[in-house]
C-alpha cells in the first residue's frame, strides 16, 4: 500500500514559524511516491494552504464538530475545514482524555467528514493500563466497531486507520515507543478487522514517539503503512528524515 506520513502538529506554532517551516520542507516533497500531510491548528490552514498550492503537500484539521453550522460558539464546521484542508484528524487519544470525546461522538464525526469529502485519519489505542492487563486488542475492536457504525465500505479509500497506544505517545507522562512486533501485531489485527467487516483493508499507520531513528525499525513490518508523528514532525528535517528514511527502508525491504 501507498505510504502514507501525517505530522500532528498539535497545538504549536504560530503562522509565521508555519511559513519558515514550510520553506524548508516542501522542497524536497516532490521526490517521495507517498501522501504527505500535516494537521495544523485551524488558524494557520489558510496560510499554509495557500504556500503548499501546487506542491504534493495535503493540509489536514486535527478536528470538527459535525453540525454543518449554528449555535456552537468556538467550533468549526466540515464545510470551514474543507476550505483549506483536505484531511481530518478524528478520534485523537488527546482530545479522547482531555475533552472527554467518546466513540459516539468520533462516530458523527466521522460520518459527517465523509459525507462532507473529507479523507480522515481516525486514531484508536489501547492505554498502558488496558495493555497490562491484556485488553489491547478488544479495545481497539471496539473502538473501530464504535466509530465506524454504519460506515459502509464504499468509503474505505477515505479512511485512513492511526494505531496509536496511548502509553507510545511522547507528550504523555513514561512513554515509549511500541515495539515493533507489537506495533505490527496490532496493525494485522486491525487490517483484520477491516477484512472480516468490509471485505478489504484499509491503511493502518502507527503513532506513538516515532523519530528518524526508529522509523526504519517499524516500516519493514508488513502492515506499518506509514506514520503519524506528534513531536518529531514540528521539525522540518526531522520530519523529512522519518519521510526519507522510511521510504528508503521499505524499498530495502521489497515491501509490496
Ligand atoms: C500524536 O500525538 O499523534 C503522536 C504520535 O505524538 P508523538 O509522536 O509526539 O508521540
Amino acid at each position: 500500500m501507498r505510504l502514507f506520513f501525517g505530522g500532528n502538529w498539535k497545538m504549536n506554532k504560530t503562522t509565521a514559524e508555519a511559513r519558515t517551516y514550510l520553506d524548508t520542507f516542501l522542497g524536497p516533497l516532490s521526490s517521495y511516491d507517498a501522501d504527505i500531510v500535516l494537521f495544523c491548528p485551524y488558524m494557520i490552514l489558510p496560510a499554509a494552504s495557500q504556500k503548499a498550492k501546487g506542491t504534493p503537500l495535503s493540509l489536514g484539521a486535527q478536528n470538527l464538530y459535525p453540525k454543518p453550522s449554528g449555535a456552537y460558539t468556538g467550533e468549526i464546521s466540515p464545510a470551514m475545514v474543507k476550505e483549506f484542508a483536505t484531511y481530518v484528524l478524528l478520534g485523537h487519544s488527546e482530545r479522547r482524555i482531555y475533552l472527554g470525546e467518546t466513540d459516539s461522538f468520533i462516530n458523527e464525526k466521522v460520518r459527517v467528514a465523509l459525507r462532507e469529502d473529507l479523507k480522515v485519519v481516525l486514531c484508536v489505542g489501547e492505554t498502558a493500563k488496558e495493555r497490562k492487563e491484556g485488553k489491547s486488542s478488544a479495545v481497539v475492536r471496539k473502538q473501530l466497531r464504535a466509530c465506524l457504525k454504519d460506515i459502509p465500505g464504499n468509503n474505505l479509500n477515505s479512511i485512513i486507520i492511526a494505531y496509536e497506544p496511548v502509553w507510545a505517545i511522547s507528550t504523555f507522562p513514561g512513554a515509549k515507543p511500541a515495539q515493533p512486533a507489537d506495533a505490527e501485531e496490532m496493525h494485522a489485527l486491525i487490517k483484520g478487522w477491516f477484512t472480516k467487516q468490509y471485505g478489504k483493508e484499509t491503511r493502518v499507520i502507527y503513532g506513538g514517539s516515532v523519530k528518524p531513528d526508529n522509523c526504519e525499525e517499524l516500516i519493514v513490518h508488513q502492515h506499518i503503512d506509514g506514520f503519524l508523528p506528534g513531536g518529531a514532525s514540528l521539525d522540518p528535517e526531522s520530519f523529512l528524515r522519518i519521510i526519507n528514511r522510511s521510504l528508503e527502508a521499505r524499498k530495502r525491504a521489497k515491501k509490496p
